[in-house]
């Protein structure tokens, strides 16, 4: 007999914990699985949107209280050229390390059972066979982020490999105070922003075949210290032994309604370009859209239709913007109309948001 539980959320990113903390303050007693055991590096740029910071309060996280780290301005890089702005929403910068562990914390408190260092293996007709166990659910939240689980295929993304690695550069740090600074180059494109504790968070996403030409990454760093955005990391220290890596992340993934009952919430229902900073709002927003529809008696299919009515324009445009970025004329042509149009930057950054946070009411 399978153990039975009314809610099960899989994962215990921020889609996941975010759900499961609205549940739990409506009186609900969701169960919580997360795979990894104790507190973890994630591969992300770390850059936390207006959006996100809002949403995270509405969760009773105050990220500044946990050591985020204002972030005011964008620049744009590619080559030579530069395209700078102010960013129209005050924006933060925390490690997820410190962010998924202080969400865990906060589910726990407000009653979620949360069991860590359990993997969920497949799901199939609202049960999940776990690593302790099948577990037979009423509803089945779905929030394995980049993780896909036998039972709920999404499809593959293109051949690119994200890395993310952190670095010592004092003087580098300094200059960069409040800054995410993109760069795009020929295959690929990198973030580079300060995050807490002093250090510098760089992350990138490289064509898979550029990646496998340069063999290594020492070889890769090295090429991006061509680029002068990021010509000063080549005398950074880097702190971590190894860079985090992931592959084939489906970029422009939309979910649509499917009758499979499965509630798809974050990177299981939109996947933003990271260079948009916008994938951790998406995330605790269809959490929270998902807590509030299923208090009021929705079904995963109309839950479904909402988010995607909400994520399809800022995934969908910032896809154009990445298709423009990937060739070289593009993206020079963009940077120098950019500069040149006063706050076009800054309206960019505004469209590619999921959506304003106090508009998650459902009509
Ligand atoms: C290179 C890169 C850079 C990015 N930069 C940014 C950025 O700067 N700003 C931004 O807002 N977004 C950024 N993003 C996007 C952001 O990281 C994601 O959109 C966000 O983390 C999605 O949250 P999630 O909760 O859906 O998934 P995740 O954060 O991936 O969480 C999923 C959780 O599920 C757990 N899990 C997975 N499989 C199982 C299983 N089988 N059983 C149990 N548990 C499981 C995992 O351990 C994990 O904790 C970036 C993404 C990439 C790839």
């Amino acid at each position: 007999m399978p153990a039975m539980t009314p809610v099960l959320v899989v994962g215990g990113g921020l889609a996941g914990a975010a759900a499961a903390i609205d549940l739990a303050g409506a009186g609900g007693a969701p169960l919580l699985i997360e795979r990894e055991a104790g507190e973890h590096d994630k591969i992300c740029g770390e850059f936390l949107s207006g959006e996100a910071v809002a949403a995270l309060a509405g969760l009773g996280i105050d990220a500044r209280a946990l050591g985020a780290v204002p972030i005011t301005r964008v620049t744009l890089h590619a080559g030579c050229r530069q395209a700078s702005a102010l960013l129209p929403f005050p924006a933060l910068s925390l490690s997820r390390r410190v962010l998924d562990a202080a969400m865990l914390e906060q589910a726990a408190r407000v009653g979620v059972e949360v069991e860590r260092g359990v993997s969920v293996r497949g799901i199939a007709g609202g049960i999940a066979q776990t690593t302790a166990g099948d577990i037979s659910a009423d509803t089945l939240l779905l929030a394995s982020g980049k993780h896909d689980v036998r039972g709920a295929p999404r499809p593959d993304g293109p051949d690119e490999i994200g890395f993310k690695m952190y670095f010592r550069a004092p003087a580098l740090s300094a200059r960069l105070a409040g800054t995410v600074a993109v760069t795009f180059f020929d295959g690929g494109y990198a973030g580079l922003q300060p995050v807490e504790g002093g250090r510098l968070n760089l992350c990138l996403l490289v064509d898979g075949a550029h990646y496998r030409d340069l063999g290594s990454w020492p070889a890769l760093l090295a090429r991006l210290c061509r680029e002068p955005g990021l010509a000063p990391l080549a005398d950074a220290q880097p702190l971590l032994p190894r860079p985090l890596a992931i592959s084939r992340v489906p970029y422009g993934h939309l979910a649509r309604a499917s009758d499979d009952g499965v509630w798809r919430l974050g990177d299981q229902a939109a996947v933003i370009p990271s260079f948009c900073g916008d994938g951790m709002a998406i995330a605790l927003e269809s959490g929270r859209l998902a807590a509030q529809m299923l208090g009021q008696g929705a079904r995963a299919p109309d839950y479904q239709r909402v988010l995607l009515a909400r994520t399809r324009r800022p995934v969908t445009l910032a896809m154009a913007a990445l298709a423009v970025a990937r060739h070289p004329a593009g993206r020079l042509a963009a940077i120098a109309g950019l500069s040149a149009i006063p706050g076009g930057l800054a309206l960019l950054a505004r469209l590619t948001r999921v959506a304003d946070p106090h508009a998650l009411a459902v009509a």
